[in-house]
């Protein structure tokens, strides 16, 4: 087993290496994010220990690039408890597990057996209604090939339309999973944001895919 440990703090990488060798893993050091991002882009690594505040490039924004370029290799965080960032934020990016700074060797043992006998994550599956593709590991949109950008906002109306392919999707249901439900603001803020999605993902391409259903809400159909 290969592993990958990203992290700045020389004396700590040092001491998991030789921690992680005596249990018989093969082990490489990359001391930037820079680095480490360039060693397992370049290498084929069993496994990915990240530190988080790295220089040159944060761990979140490793992970993510490595996600963004269909690298699935497992990848476990280690977090500073009361760091700028949370482990909900390092799940979001696409980690495997996390693990908060101070740990037990032990326990980092353990949770990095777990994560290899996992295997790789999945790669969530490319959304399709018709031409137009929603990819949510790199969250990113097509149609027929053509990149659209959107908001985060106009990104999660439709994916959210896009699980829902042919069916009619009440204002209240898209308010509630979009928005949230404690939303007090106007309901009629969907319809302008339907109006954005329109003149992207449907105008340019002389289409009209996500209807209008009168008095209840919206569907997306597939182009011809
Ligand atoms: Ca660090």
């Amino acid at each position: 087993m290969h592993v990958l440990i990203v992290e700045d703090e020389v004396r700590l990488a040092a001491y998991l290496k030789r921690g992680l060798e005596a249990e018989g893993f093969a082990v490489d050091i990359a001391q930037t994010g820079t680095d480490g991002l360039w060693m397992a882009t370049e290498q084929e690594f069993d496994a990915v220990v990240l530190d988080i505040m790295l220089p040159g490039m944060n761990g979140y924004k490793v992970c993510q690039s490595l996600r963004e370029a269909g690298n699935w290799v497992p990848i476990l965080v280690l977090t500073a408890k009361d760091g700028e960032y949370d482990e909900a934020e390092a799940l979001d990016t696409g980690a495997d597990d996390f693990l908060s700074k101070p740990f037990s060797f032990v326990v980092l043992l353990a949770r990095l057996r777990a994560m290899l006998r996992r295997g790789q994550s999945e790669r969530p599956p490319v959304l399709a209604v018709g031409t137009l593709q929603m990819d949510p590991a790199s969250h990113s949109v097509t149609r027929a090939g053509t990149p659209i950008t959107l908001t985060p906002r106009e990104y999660s109306l439709l994916e959210y339309l896009m699980r829902h392919p042919g069916d009619v999707l009440p204002k209240l249901d898209i308010l509630g999973h979009v928005w949230d439900w404690e939303f007090e603001g106007d309901p009629n803020i969907i319809e302008v944001y339907v109006g954005y999605l329109r003149k992207k993902i449907d105008a340019p391409f002389g289409l009209a895919t996500l209807l209008t259903v009168r008095g209840v809400g919206y569907r997306l159909v597939p182009d011809a």
